[in-house]
């Protein structure tokens, strides 16, 4: 199944961000901000971080859940008012100060040791890098991305496993994880329970992003309005628009989804 275009849902996204205990979550890269060369070169678009703003003022909850660092997370976007969760759901940024889970924090030197044995088998474009809970392989910038994939990921995963750490795969990244049962859908689910929501809108592109699309579903069964939006995108994953309730067109259609949600606030109040 693929999801709808968010603009042929209008009614649907309106009656949940219209409810008074509606929340907002969305993923980072891909979704708020293009992707760039390498995760630093990338930048909210202004009109994005404006509607967030807005929205910030308008919602009981608005969050970012990446899994980029939690501190990146909020440098990247800078708002105050908005929640930032990072590393996948592993920490998050609050008054300053990055709060990890010590569970996850327990797999420091694990994740050391690993680090520096993957770093031995990267080819060059291949970038290692340490966001503290958790490392991230980059390879957009090796000469054959697909190939990497073939002849590195095994090896990865393989290094991963003897320190008893677990392979996630993204777009053209490959992420090594504590085996905590924390990813973006826990942290989605949580923070709606938390928050006392009674419907919720998450938007990603990614397969991290799946956990909460499912989620939300899960929400639903709850009697909670929980929905997902899967943006589009030329690499994105068949998977994302196959659990998501709505579809955007890339980043740019994002943008118009949140002047649209701040529109429908508005207009409730
Ligand atoms: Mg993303």
């Amino acid at each position: 199944m693929t999801a709808i275009h968010w603009t042929k849902a209008r009614q649907q996204i309106q009656e949940l961000i219209q409810q008074p205990r509606f929340g907002l979550f969305s993923d980072f890269d891909g979704t708020l901000a293009p992707i760039a060369p390498t995760p630093e070169a990338v930048l909210i678009a202004p009109a994005a971080r404006q509607h967030l703003s807005d929205l910030a003022a308008e919602l009981p909850l608005v969050a970012l859940i990446s899994g980029r660092r939690a501190g990146s997370l909020q440098a990247k976007v800078g708002l105050e008012g908005l929640v930032y969760i990072g590393n996948h759901g592993l920490e998050q940024w609050l008054d300053g100060k990055v709060v990890g889970l010590p569970q996850a924090a327990a797999f420091r030197a694990a994740l050391e040791q690993a680090h520096a044995e993957i770093q031995a088998v990267l080819p060059p474009g291949a970038v290692a890098e340490d966001k503290g809970l958790t490392l991230s392989i980059h390879y957009r910038q090796t000469p054959d991305p697909r190939q990497f994939v073939l002849t590195r990921g095994v090896q990865i995963h393989d290094i991963a496993q003897q320190h008893g750490l677990v392979l996630f795969t993204g777009k053209m990244v490959l992420e090594v994880r504590p085996p905590v049962e924390v990813d973006k859908g826990t942290a989605f689910r949580d923070l709606v329970l938390e928050h006392k929501l009674s419907s919720a809108l998450f938007l990603g592109d990614d397969i991290s992003d799946l956990a909460a699309l499912q989620a939300a579903a899960a929400l639903r069964s709850g009697g909670i309005a929980a929905y997902g939006v899967g943006v589009q995108s030329e690499d994105a994953p068949p998977e994302v628009a196959a659990h998501a309730d709505y579809q955007a067109d890339g980043v740019a259609d994002v943008e118009q989804l949140l002047a649209f949600l701040l529109a429908a606030r508005q207009a409730s109040v």
